[in-house]
């Protein structure tokens, strides 16, 4: 099934305005907007150390932008200033689950212990019922006889699929991948690249940073570049990936593709 583009009135699922970050005296990001509809997939890329990292950071309240604001599903926009605590920021890991380009799983805790950690300590639900979705979902990746495995115990890919998992069970209005399949040895890419296809296909919406351009044409509706901490170009794949206006997209995408 190929993925189908999300109807043009479908309503926007993640608005971010005027997103602004500075560590020390790097000014990270300049001033990033984005929009994501209900359903829709966009991939993030550009060269190392142009922000897309900290853009997914701050989407997920892992980082208080110095000013912006981002609103999920046209509710009320969650605003930042010098002054926005961490807990305020935090509201935003309610709507959006991460996948880590190194998993992040926590090393001393099984594959399930893993995966419920977050439905059952923070989002309170009861237990039998965070076991019986992971389960499913487990079986749905193909890991379903790794229930009681330590990550160690897993190869990258599966790890990587576990941390798939740990994000669809918190059920996010967005998923957000850093990277995903950067740490993988090649032979294990295709396996994640798969399951996220599956997911685009079933509507999930997604924001996507990568280095997979063949990957991001086959999947994304839409391509944002940046470069320096600004958006440079965006728009559909085919043009963004293909024939891309702008002279530092062209660059970017011919030594990648
Ligand atoms: P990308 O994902 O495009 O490679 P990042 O968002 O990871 O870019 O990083 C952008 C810039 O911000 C880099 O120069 C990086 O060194 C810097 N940076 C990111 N996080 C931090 C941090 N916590 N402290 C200081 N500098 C950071």
């Amino acid at each position: 099934m190929s993925h189908i583009r999300p109807p043009a009135d479908a309503p926007v699922m993640l608005r971010a305005d005027g997103l602004q970050k500075t560590f020390g005296s790097n000014q990270v990001l300049k001033s990033i907007d984005l929009a994501v509809r209900k359903g829709e997939v966009l991939a993030l890329i550009g060269p190392s150390g142009s922000g897309k990292t900290t853009v997914l950071r701050c989407l997920n309240g892992l980082e208080i932008p110095d000013a912006g604001a981002v609103a999920f599903d046209g509710g009320p926009a969650v605003t930042f200033d010098s002054t926005t605590t961490q807990k305020k920021a935090q509201v935003l890991r309610t709507r959006s689950a991460m996948v880590f380009q190194n998993y992040n799983l926590f090393p001393h805790k099984t594959v399930l212990e893993n995966i419920i950690e977050g439905p059952v300590q923070v989002q309170k639900r009861k237990r039998a019922e965070a076991v019986a979705e992971a389960t499913q979902l487990l079986a749905r990746v193909g890991l379903a006889d790794k229930h009681n495995q330590y990550p160690h115990q897993l190869s990258g890919g599966q790890q990587q699929r576990v941390g798939i998992v740990r994000a669809l069970a918190l059920k996010p209005s967005l998923l957000l991948f850093d990277e995903p399949t950067s740490a993988l040895d090649p032979e294990l890419v295709g396996d994640v690249l798969k399951v996220i296809k599956e997911l685009a296909d079933e509507g999930w919406t997604m924001v996507l940073v990568t280095h997979e351009l063949a990957f991001a044409r086959e999947v994304a509706d839409e391509v944002v570049f940046m470069d320096q901490g600004v958006v440079v170009e965006r728009g559909h794949p085919d043009v963004v990936l293909r024939a891309p206006e702008n002279e530092r997209t062209q660059q970017f995408v011919h030594r990648l593709l």
